[in-house]
This record gives C-alpha cells, structure tokens and sequence, in this order.
C-alpha cells in the first residue's frame, strides 16, 4: 500500500469519490507487483460524468477569466508543493527515474501557470465593416464540454497539457488516464478538492478504454475530443468524433530523425541524442528513432555514442542516481527485441546493449549499418535502442529523414547557419530541434503534421484549440 493522501483507488466524478465492484489492477513494473487497483467503469459512469461536466459548464465558462486563472494556479502550487511525494507516486506506477518523474511533476505544473496567465489574454477583434450601419464583432468562446484520453507514458504532464488549457479557456473536462498509470491523474482530483475547484469542472475516470472512448465521442454533450497515444487510436477516435462534428486534438505516434551532419558539433550531437533518445528508456513520441549521421563522421559518432549510452545508471526509478527505468510492459521489452532481431538479421551490428535484464529492463542499445529496409525505420521502437544509419549528402539526409508518415520531433546538428535554416524548412515536422535533443516547454506549440495529429499544446497557440470564434453582427445602428 502507498502511503499517501494522492494515492486514489476511486474515481472522482462530480467531486465525489466512487468505487466499483469491478476493478482494473495496477502494477509497479519495476516490481511486478501489484499496488493497488481502480475501477472499472465502462459508458454509464462516463455518461454521468458528461453530465457533470455539462452542468459545471455554464458557472465555470461564466466566471471571470481571472478567476479561472486563480485556480489554474492553485493546482500550480499544490502541484509544487507535492513535487516530492507525486513524483514517487509516477515512479512507482510507470517506472521512470524519481529525478525524471519530479521533473515531469514540475513540467504539468508549469502548463497550470502558463494557461493561468494566458486565461486573462483571450481577446477578440472589431473588424473594420463594410456597411455604414452595422458594426462587426468577434469574441471568443470556450468549446464545452472536453474529453481527454492520455497515455502511460507521461502521466502527469498529459492531461496537463490538455485540463491545463481547457479549464483556462472556460471548458469543463472528462479525462480518461491509461490503466497503466491511472493514479497520478486521480491525484488531480485530490487536488481539485483541496482547492475547492467547483464539482463537475474536472472528471477523472478509469476503465475501459473502448467503452469510455466510444461514450465520450458519441454523446452529443461533449464538444471536443483531446487524445494523446498511438496513431491508430487516434485516428478511430476522430473518426468517431465526426458523428456530432466535435473538435479535435490529437497527438499521436512520430517516427523522430535525428540528423549529424559533418560539420556538427559532435559532442553536443550525442549528449542531444543520449537525452532525446534515452530520456524514458525511450518512452516519448519526440524521441528519435531513427539516427542518420553522415558518414564523415559515423564511425567516430557510434563510438562516442555507445560510450555515453554505456554510462547510463540502469535500475529501479526510486534508486538514486538510476537515469533508466524498467519498460512499461511485456510487450514493450518484446518490441525492442523483435526490432534489434529485424535489424541483426538484415544485417545491422549490435556495438552496445542489445538484451533485456531480469524484468522489465532493457540494456541502452546502440546498433550501426542500419538501413531503410529494416522494421526500425519504419516503426517507433518505444524503447532505449538507438539505431545509426548512414548518409552521404545533405539531400539524401532531408529525403530519409521525410520519408515516413509520421511528423512529430525532427532534430539536427550542424554548424552552418544556412544549412540550419535550409533543413529546419525542409523536414515535414511539427517541431525540429536545432542543435537540441529536448524541445518541449509549455512556452512553445508542440504537435504535429501528417499522420502525427493536429493541434497544438502549450503557448499562446494552445488556448484556441478550446476555443470557438463567434462572429456577432450588430446592424441598425
Ligand atoms: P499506448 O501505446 O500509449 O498505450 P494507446 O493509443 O493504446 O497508446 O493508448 C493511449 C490511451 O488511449 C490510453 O489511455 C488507452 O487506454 C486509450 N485507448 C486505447 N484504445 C482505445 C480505444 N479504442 N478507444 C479509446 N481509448 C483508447
């Protein structure tokens, strides 16, 4: 049992705690073992927390914005003031290092602050009208009712991202954490009554993904659908979500090169790929998956990187000073293998790594003479496996690197400030990182093109997608 009050094993729907007879178990996979379990709730308790949502609405869309932003920046603080005590918890339900999960902690909670400050910034326009009698007005207005459905992979800062901006711009939210990881988002809802936040604003229940999701983009009183997972989900739930025209957002999968050019600062270059490709044992949808470095340098760049991949503390996350935590699951560990078994068979070398540990721990991978006929270049492994391939001109590196149908994260290392420009226009991504491996912060867009998702996260951006513009005419003057 974990001892502390952020440690949930009921759902929070309009400010109550409810429990089920049927529940789903929850296990630390660092250990195997079992911590807890949470209900199992299926389309009739979603139903009922649309409609808590729904009836929250109208009061919450109705305060001030800087009200709003008042709470925004309670569940700032009390996120802050928990960092320690959250973080353990995130450790211990999805695995990554205490130091990563306080970080995280930190990161969800600067989204809470951000959109706070951005809640009071909603402003419209008068447009110049082209009738002497009538005069042209447009404001801005909170979507409804949201829905939200995050991944295991960052717990806390995903549905930060998304009730971050929706409780700023007036919305009222539904969110629906992976059975993973459910109690780091139902430790929102102890937060949300710590601070009084009105009943119904925000929801949090778990259960079964298929009947909440189905319920969520079918019940006309949601207006708009926020999912953060992998693409063929995301694209099941828009698809879902035209039935009642809901807006959508939707991040999904990428396929993220990550580019050395021979003019690039090559220890700067792999300490930007130990962290964009290392950072959660691989775990993030920006980090790269496919390393193309061009062959000047490839030889001296595999070593230094197998070096600093070498380095890596692995262990279980709450061990100080451990930097790789266990994989989320079975299925996971045997993902990477079947990458690494594709890539070997085909011809590629295994130079650091290349097995799993007892449990769910996967060795820091470095593979070299990767090439584009191997499952890993087309696929994102998910895992701590770093495969290099090779390039010789800088139009070959922009056509390997765009060759996918995923585009979320593009990084590159150069020291030519023309070829920094030329290739930051050229890659067909939401974001590229020049000379940086970690890009995310709630001050910039994050998202997507292609099969990637629409719809952007964090900034001055992130707010209208939980907005809708009106357009008011106002004649007879
Ligand atoms: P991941 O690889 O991160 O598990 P998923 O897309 O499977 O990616 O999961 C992301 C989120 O989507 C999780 O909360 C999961 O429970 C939910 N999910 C999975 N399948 C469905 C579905 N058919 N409908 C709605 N939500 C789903």
């Amino acid at each position: 049992m974990i001892d502390s009050r952020f440690f949930r094993q009921e759902c929070y729907i309009d400010g109550a705690w409810i429990g089920a007879d049927e529940t789903i178990p929850v296990d630390n996979p660092a250990t195997g073992e079992v911590i807890g379990t949470v209900p199992k709730f299926a389309r009739k308790e979603t139903a009922k927390a649309i409609d808590a949502a729904h009836a929250a609405f109208a009061d919450w869309r109705g305060r001030p914005a800087a009200e709003r932003a008042a709470y925004c920046l309670k569940i700032h603080d009390a996120l802050m003031a928990n960092q320690e005590e959250l973080g353990r918890l995130l450790t211990i339900e999805m695995g990554k290092p205490l130091a990563e999960a306080k970080g995280e902690v930190a990161y969800a909670a600067a989204f809470f602050k951000w959109f706070g400050e951005e809640a009071r910034r909603v402003y419209g326009d008068v447009v110049p009208s082209p009738w002497a009698d009538k005069r042209i007005v447009v404001t801005k207005e909170p979507v409804g009712v949201v829905g939200s459905i995050t991944p295991w992979n960052f717990p806390t800062a995903m549905i930060a991202r998304k009730a971050a901006a929706a409780l700023a711009a007036g919305c009222t939210v539904v969110a629906k954490p992976a059975s993973q990881t459910p109690y780091s988002a139902l430790a929102y809802g102890v937060i949300a009554e710590e601070i009084g936040l009105p009943k119904g604003v925000l929801n949090i229940l778990t259960g079964s993904a298929a009947a909440i999701g189905d319920e969520l983009c079918e019940n006309p009183k949601v207006r708009k659908i926020t999912f953060t997972g992998s693409t063929p989900v995301g694209k099941e739930l828009a698809s879902k979500a035209t039935k009642h025209m809901k807006r959508v957002s939707m991040e999904l999968g990428g396929n993220a090169p990550f580019i050395v050019f021979d003019d690039a600062d090559l220890d700067r270059a792999v300490a930007g790929a130990v962290a964009s490709k290392y950072r959660n044992s691989g775990q993030t949808c920006v980090c790269s998956n496919r390393i193309y470095v061009q062959a000047g340098v490839y030889d001296v760049f595999a070593e230094k990187l197998a070096a600093a991949a070498k380095a890596l503390k692995v262990g279980d996350g709450l061990e100080p000073g451990v930097q790789q935590g266990p994989l989320i699951d079975e299925a996971g560990v045997r993902k990477v293998e079947e990458h690494i078994e594709d890539a070997t068979k085909k011809g590629a070398k295994v130079i650091l790594g290349g097995k799993r540990r007892e449990g769910l721990w996967f060795e820091p991978t470095v593979l070299t003479g990767v090439t584009a006929d191997m499952l890993v270049a087309r696929e994102e492994t998910f895992g701590p496996l770093a495969p290099l391939f090779r390039f010789e001109t800088e139009e070959e590196a922009i056509r390997l690197a765009n060759d996918t149908e995923y585009g979320l994260a593009a990084y590159f290392y150069t020291r030519d400030l023309g070829r920094a420009f030329r290739v930051m226009e050229a890659l067909e991504y939401g974001i590229v990182g020049v000379n940086e491996g970690i890009i995310s912060t709630e001050v910039a867009p994050f998202g997507g093109v292609k099969d990637s998702g629409m719809g952007r996260e964090g900034s001055k951006y992130g707010l209208d997608d939980y907005l809708n513009i009106k357009y008011g005419l106002i004649g007879g003057l």
